[in-house]
């Protein structure tokens, strides 16, 4: 059965709030999911800032230690030299005694110099290279001056230089006071640590493409750097803001701009051990970052193509529904128009005759049921052919018009059907209504009729008339609702007979046909 307009109103409206809950509910789902991504994403970056800050410090103690551990055995040659210079003996010993108790074999390591011994006035008196050295003066060099001048200076580490012998070779000069204990200066034993050993243990640390390790002086000169540029190695950096910070702690970390590339970097910094060098490892921010923005624009991508799709499907889908909900009230309108038509006389927009035959048979059940008269008042055109004739159809029609028009202003209880039975003949069912009432509804038409004064030339009168034949009856369920129809015939055709213009009443009857005067 098709559905009223009225009734899909509701459910439009409902399917519409669903339909727009639908896309409220896509917009909420994709803004959760995105921020769910966002809130993933932020913490993956925040792991992979630890996971350097982590490693940056794993690796500063490892090669703190290293480095440690080297310094540590250079430096029990020296004080195992300076302690064998001590011995009264030695001085009486032939050269080659001399230098074997002077220097350990441990000294004579690849990534050691040659160790020196200077006496007071800086002229080398023993070397572990060779048992009878040249003579040479080396008071001017900043180890002897540094010594002789700081007595309380425990070892000493110098300025890189380049050794003469080659010219890749950088070193550094390590040395301390003789003899150890006493404030009495009686020179000192210096040696050299290779600094390209260290350059290249840093080389082989992978720390991205613009990381760095370095390995200062406590005042802040660069001793050792990775990757070091010509010129770097001795610089001296104690004004740059790193650095002074690197002074100012034991060990730390914190992010800085680089004074020598201007590069953003997380610094991870230690002293090693009791010597006077700090070592700094720095990740560019950008390295540190990388893989996770890879990552990121990956997933991102993902996400967003996700949620834009949803909210998409769910915006189509909105549309659908409200289209398919649009289309089915059409639909409904457009059929609830058709059953309205279909009932309805197109001339004169009265009920049609298979409306009549619907409501006829409707009000004789229940007139049966309730044991109430119905009325039916047939009314016909006097002389209508004639007019047809003589004023055509076109005029014919318009007085069908003024005829349906005069029924419905006559006929205007709710429950009265004014319809148009056929041609020029129409209906009037009048449900509860008695003969005196069907009487005076038919009398008030004929008069209407009448009182519109169309000119009809072929007509008695002289104009447009009327005749009515009213038949009042008490239905039953036994009897056929056309019973009724014919009464009211057979009083019309009286009233034609009677000379037109005119209202009769016929014999008003139960079902069985009994007649009796009705009310
Ligand atoms: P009477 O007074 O005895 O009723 O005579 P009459 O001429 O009205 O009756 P008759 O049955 O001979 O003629 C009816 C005419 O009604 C015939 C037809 O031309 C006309 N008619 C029927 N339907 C229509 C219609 O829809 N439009 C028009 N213009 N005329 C119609
Ligand atoms: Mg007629
Ligand atoms: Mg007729």
């Amino acid at each position: 059965m098709l559905q009223d307009a009225r009734t899909v109103s509701v459910p439009l409206r409902a399917t519409r709030r669903l339909a727009n809950w639908l896309v409220i509910s896509g917009l909420i789902v994709a803004l959760g999911t995105l921020l769910v991504g966002a809130a993933v994403l932020s913490d993956a970056r925040r792991d992979a800032w630890l996971r350097a800050e982590q490693a940056s410090m794993n690796l500063a103690m490892a090669l703190e230690r290293d480095i440690t551990r080297s310094l540590a055995a250079y430096d029990l040659s020296l004080q195992g030299a300076a302690v064998a210079m001590e011995q009264p003996d030695l001085s009486a010993s032939s050269p080659e005694i001399r230098q074997m108790a002077l220097f350990d074999r441990a000294a004579s390591a690849r990534q050691f110099g040659a160790l020196l011994v200077l006496n007071a006035e800086g002229k080398v008196v023993a070397s572990s290279a060779n048992p009878s050295p040249e003579e040479r003066d080396l008071s001017d060099r900043d180890f002897f001056q540094v010594h002789k001048q700081q007595p309380d200076r425990g070892l000493y580490i110098g300025r890189p230089f380049v050794a003469s012998a080659a010219p890749n070779d950088l070193r550094v000069a390590v040395s301390r006071r003789l003899p150890l204990n006493r404030s009495l200066f009686g020179g000192i034993v210096v040696g050299s640590l290779r600094l390209t050993d260290f350059q290249d243990l840093f080389a082989r640390l992978d720390l991205g493409a613009q990381g760095a390790i370095t390995l200062f002086q406590d005042d802040g000169h660069i001793l050792v750097r990775r990757s070091s540029a010509a010129g770097e190695s001795n610089r001296d950096l104690s004004g740059a803001d790193t650095v002074r910070r690197f002074m100012a702690a034991p060990s730390g970390s914190f992010t800085g701009i680089a004074a020598l590339d201007g590069v953003e970097r997380l610094y991870t910094f230690r002293h090693v051990g009791d010597y006077p060098l700090i070592l700094s490892i720095a990740r560019s921010v950008d390295d540190i970052y990388a893989a996770w923005w890879r990552k990121t624009a990956v997933i991102a991508c993902i996400l967003l193509l996700l949620c834009v799709s949803m909210v998409a499907l769910c915006v189509m889908f909105r549309l659908e529904i409200l289209r398919r909900l649009q289309a089915e009230m059409t639909l409904a309108e457009t059929a609830a128009k058709f059953e309205r038509l279909s009932h309805l006389d197109g001339l004169t927009g009265l009920a049609n005759r298979a409306k009549f035959d619907l409501t006829l048979a409707r009000n004789w059940d229940h007139a049966a049921r309730h044991r109430l008269p119905l009325s039916l008042v047939m009314l016909d055109a006097d002389c209508f052919k004639s007019y047809n004739d003589r004023y055509g159809h076109q005029e014919g029609d318009q007085v069908l018009r003024a005829v349906g028009r005069c029924i419905q202003a006559a006929a205007t209880r709710p429950e009265d059907t004014g319809a148009r039975y056929g041609g020029e003949e129409f209906a009037i069912l009048l449900p509860g209504t008695g003969t005196s009432g069907a009487f005076l509804v038919a009398e008030k038409i004929r008069a209407s009729v009448a009182s519109t004064a169309m000119p009809h030339a072929c007509n008695p009168s002289g104009q447009v008339t009327i005749s009515a034949g009213v038949a009042v009856i008490w239905p039953d369920r036994l009897t056929p609702p056309g019973q009724l129809v014919a009464m009211a015939d057979q009083a019309l055709y009286a009233a034609k007979h009677a000379g037109r213009n005119r209202v009769e009443v016929g014999l008003s009857a139960g079902a069985s046909g009994s007649g009796r005067l009705a009310a």
